[in-house]
């Protein structure tokens, strides 16, 4: 038996555990202490940590999670990512024994370009490459690139739960509106994440189904999307990277 748990860390971050009755591997740990204490509380061993990308609200903890552990530490080729102990490029199939794990990487460059995404036991484990309605900025990658990434996860499963690190899923929702508000699927999505949050529980898991039907960032394919992309960049016929780079230019611009 295995349990998937989202700790919040931080103002807005997730920290993902998954975990049998002994054993526990983490995702993206940026701060150690409420992994720690929920580590404590379950008396459960951490075993391994999976790093999506470099940045610290990501791997702040991989350091003294390392010393208190010896887990192994899995992430991209970046040597600013403290502690690692295992490079992944992208491609492989990642093994683990305690508990019994099986993932396959994928290379989801984009926000970052080191950016690798952690796929099984049917769940995606997407750090900041998909968020519930969004998806990350384009802090060093390009449109292009993020399109790709972002087609290789609409091939998963539509059933596979969709685990990110941040829960920005409302105010995304907010963004959408603007640019999709006769989406229905996008309208009862509303209801169902505000009720959560006002509830204070987690928007996430999502599942790749819902955010293929409510998430314009995963929507650049669709008739709707490449509409207002031709509307927001003034010309004909944008291409899925076009179509994709204007959604998240309208983003950008939204945010201020
Ligand atoms: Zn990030
Ligand atoms: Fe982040």
């Amino acid at each position: 038996m295995l349990t998937l748990k989202p700790l919040p860390a931080f103002e807005d971050n997730y920290i993902w555990v998954l975990y049998d009755d002994q054993h526990a591997i983490a995702v993206d740990p940026g701060d150690p202490a409420p992994l720690i204490a929920y580590l404590d509380t379950h008396q459960l061993a951490l075993t391994a940590v999976l790093i999506t990308h470099h940045h610290r609200d990501h791997t702040g903890g991989n350091t003294t999670l390392r010393q208190r552990y010896h887990c192994a530490i899995y992430a991209p080729d970046n040597p600013s990512i403290p502690a690692t102990t295992h490079i992944l490029r992208g491609g492989e199939i990642l093994n683990l024994t305690a508990p019994e794990l099986h993932f396959s990487i994928l290379a989801t460059p984009g926000h970052t370009l080191d950016h690798i995404s952690y796929v099984g036991h049917g769940s995606l484990f997407c750090g900041d490459a998909v968020f519930g309605c969004g998806c990350g900025k384009l802090f060093e990658g390009t449109p292009a690139m993020m399109a790709a990434s972002l087609d290789a996860i609409m091939a998963l499963p539509d059933a596979t739960r969709v685990c990110c690190a941040h829960e920005y899923t409302l105010s995304n929702i907010d963004f959408a509106k603007t640019i999709d508000g006769s989406n229905q699927a996008l309208l009862e999505r509303e209801r169902n994440d505000r009720t959560a949050r006002s509830n204070n529980q987690p928007t996430l898991p999502s599942t790749l189904a819902r955010e293929k039907a409510t998430n314009p960032f995963l929507r650049f394919h669709a008739p709707d999307m490449i509409a207002f992309a031709t509307r927001y960049l003034n010309r004909p016929n944008p291409s899925p990277a076009d179509v994709f780079g204007a959604i998240r230019a309208a983003k950008d611009a939204w945010d201020g």
